[in-house]
């Protein structure tokens, strides 16, 4: 699975995972990355918060949580503790903090390690990050549930994938007013449905969300 970004919006790699170095392990962990404006940092994935600390000698005020599919990511540096205690649960997109410079840290950033393990362990099971997040995904999720979706007074035009929705181009059908559809999922801005035409069931994205 590849994961969103920590960041709601651009950010920079400013130190490479396993760069060589004087860290403890002779090597850098996970991946430096700096944002450009907004330095809100949000779960990548949903999950739960397995830890949570305050500023400690190399993490400073760090926070980690287990995806639901199965990795550790930490969060290193942040600007204050973790307000989220260990065991909440978290939805892709959820705020958890602000980027700051606690902790081994000359300058604000992040600091992002992934790991594929129950629990989190000091240089276990690494994985680098830059496999596993879309730095440029910025897709907001975390208020999403799945729902019955009855259309206004206005046709709906419907897309058979999510390029073609935010395009605006290439309609596979309508939703006629006042037709039901299900609402199953929300793929960056688009909504996933699926609904009946002429007695057969079919799917299409729409962009439209005043009806969810
Ligand atoms: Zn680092």
């Amino acid at each position: 699975m590849i994961y969103r970004s920590p960041f709601r919006n651009k950010s920079r790699q400013t130190t490479a995972f396993k760069k060589q170095g004087s860290w403890k392990l002779g090597y850098h962990t996970g991946v430096d990355r700096v944002c450009d404006t907004d330095c809100t940092l949000v779960a990548i994935a949903d999950g739960i918060v397995t830890r949570t600390s305050g500023c400690g000698k190399s993490y400073g005020n760090h926070i980690v949580y287990r995806t639901d599919d199965g990795k550790c990511v930490l969060y290193a540096h942040l600007k204050s503790k973790a307000e989220l205690p260990v065991g909440a649960k978290i939805k892709a997109g959820q705020k958890l903090g602000t980027m700051g410079s606690t902790g081994n840290s000359s300058g604000a950033h992040l600091h992002v390690e992934i790991q594929d393990c129950e629990t989190w362990g000091y240089g276990k099971n690494l994985l680098d990050p830059n496999e596993f997040i879309n730095w440029n995904d910025f897709t907001q999720e975390s208020d999403f549930t799945a729902k019955t979706w009855k259309n206004g007074s206005t046709s709906e035009k419907v897309y058979q994938t999510v390029a073609d929705c935010k395009a605006k181009k290439n309609s596979i059908g309508l939703l006629l007013p006042g037709e039901t559809a299900q609402c199953t999922a929300l793929i960056d801005g688009c909504y996933l449905l699926t609904y009946s035409a002429a007695g057969t069931t079919k799917c299409g994205f729409a962009a439209y969300s005043g009806g969810v």
